[in-house]
């Protein structure tokens, strides 16, 4: 672990073990299991290393995030080999982009560094009152499985950028890609700016949640989690942004079947990542008239899929990322087989011999003939798995797409631009795709409305608002 400079064990010299989703029982790696009297540590650093860090001109900070963001990319390989082989993320179809993203990441809150700028207000000429954009302080940040580099790359630079300094804890069962991030940045940064440790989630990361040295919390991962670190914030009355689930709907109306349509809409499934992924849209919400027309030509693309080892360059889709969720995926596939009225499209099983039952696999599934009100149509699954369902009326569509918990992501797809914009704009989620399924894009605004989240990541503005606190100076000029 990266703690003031330095590579350590835990101070109780326990390890925790890696394994591979790929290869069942394959012991990848140890790291270090992180518990309080380590995260104090790391925390004490990380506040001895921010009256410097904050103190320098902006352009001191600018220079070690664009030489961060070189050395990654001069081993982005190495990164996306790492992150494939914890994760279970396909090599080729996530990995790499994943990386590539974490790079212009990095580069771009480099390149805004210097808007870390305050405001003057025009008092008259006997004074001067302006506004600090300072750095709310040591930020402890808490990370997922699912894409965790593209997840610190959400935090790590901004946080830095701002001036604050940084106490990560990489996720349980991948955080070898964040551990090997660490090396990187720790070759351009001060000692303690950035700690990074590896442990539990209970231990480590209540510990880091619970100490009186952070100031912010920024979290991404389940919505239970999310609610127990907001209790704690809220307590000390810290700064807290919450990333959390969804379940996010995809609205296709009848003017949108063209040559596009189906690629884009296996893009917003996010089944190239096992469907792991918050912002998946999983609610495929197709009009009565283009149903079958879309599921069949879905089915059909989804059949074309190559699920396998995520080391594979010809894997389209890898492994699930450990035991508990895959039978948790296969539980959902059980209780959809047994819904009445539904029907599994393609897919609706674990795959239970053949090299695949080697490793942590689930085949693509679209269930059809699902109601809104379902229980596969509600919680969150995080696993390649939909629903689609039948729709007339517009405002019936956006009053079922409304009907969630959830409002992280959401995504239109038609040719009218009235349609589109009205319907993007009645719904409820934090980010509407139109007519596209990709992921985040590097200074777009990110975060969740309802219980998937408080706040906003990945822009400037999340920057500004997630990472900074405002000091107003207001000064007589004597003459
Ligand atoms: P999780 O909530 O179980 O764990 C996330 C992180 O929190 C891990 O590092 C874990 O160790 C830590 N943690 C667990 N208990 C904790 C506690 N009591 N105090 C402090 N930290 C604790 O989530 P997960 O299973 O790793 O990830 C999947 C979830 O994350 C899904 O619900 C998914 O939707 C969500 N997610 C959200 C986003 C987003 O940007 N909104 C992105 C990716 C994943």
């Amino acid at each position: 672990m990266l703690i003031d400079g330095e590579w350590v064990e835990a101070r109780s010299g326990r390890w925790r073990e890696v394994t591979s989703p790929a290869h069942r029982g394959t012991v990848l790696a140890r790291v270090p299991e992180a518990d309080r009297e380590d995260i104090d540590r790391a925390v004490t650093a990380a506040r001895a290393a921010l009256g410097p860090w904050r103190a320098q001109h902006f352009k001191t900070r600018q220079r070690a995030l664009g030489k961060i963001a070189d050395a990654i990319e001069a081993r982005a390989e190495e990164l996306a080999r790492t992150t494939a082989a914890d994760t279970g993320n396909a090599l080729r179809t996530e990995a790499r982009p994943e990386v590539a993203t974490l790079v212009d990441l990095f580069r771009y809150f480099a390149g805004v560094a210097g808007e870390v700028k305050g405001t003057t207000l025009p008092a008259g000429d006997g004074q001067l009152q302006y506004t600090r954009l300072e750095p709310l302080g040591v930020v402890g940040a808490i990370v997922p499985w699912n894409s965790p580099l593209a997840i610190v790359g959400f935090k790590i630079p901004a946080a830095l950028a701002a001036g604050n300094t940084v106490v990560l804890k990489a996720a349980e069962d991948a955080p070898l890609s964040v551990l090997q991030l660490a090396q990187i940045c720790a070759e351009h940064l001060p000692a303690g700016v950035l700690n990074v440790l590896s442990g539990d989630g209970r231990v480590a990361g209540a510990a880091l949640v619970e100490h009186p040295g952070i100031d912010k919390i920024s979290f991404t991962g389940s919505t239970e989690v999310g609610r127990v670190v907001a209790r704690s914030a809220g307590e000390r009355l810290i700064h807290a942004s919450l990333e959390l689930g969804g379940k996010s709907p995809s609205i296709v109306f009848p003017d949108a079947v063209d040559d596009q349509l189906i690629d884009g809409l296996l893009l917003s499934t996010r089944f190239f990542r096992q469907g792991q992924s918050c912002t998946a849209g999983t609610r495929l919400f197709l009009h009565e008239e283009i149903h079958d027309e879309v599921v069949e030509k879905l089915v059909a693309r989804l059949r074309t899929l190559t699920v396998g080892d995520p080391l594979d360059e010809a894997s389209d889709m890898g492994a699930v990322i450990n035991e508990k969720q895959f039978d948790a995926v296969r539980a959902y596939l059980d209780d959809g087989r047994a819904q009445a009225g539904m029907t599994a499209a393609i897919g609706g099983t674990a795959p239970s011999d053949g090299p695949l039952a080697n490793g942590l696999y689930h085949i693509p599934t679209v269930f059809t003939g699902a109601r809104n009100d379902f229980r596969l149509a509600r919680e969150e699954i995080f696993g390649p798995v939909l629903v689609a369902i039948r729709w007339r009326d517009r405002d019936e569509v956006i009053r079922m797409a409304n009907d969630s918990n959830y409002g992280l992501a959401a995504y239109v797809w038609t040719g009218d631009l009235d349609q589109a914009l009205t319907t993007a704009h009645r719904l409820e989620a934090g980010w509407v795709q139109v007519n596209q399924g990709g992921g985040q894009v590097v200074g777009q605004s990110y975060g969740g409305y309802k219980d998937s989240g408080l706040g906003r990541e990945v822009s400037l503005e999340g920057m500004l608002a997630g990472f900074t606190q405002t000091k107003q100076i207001n000064v007589r000029l004597r003459g």
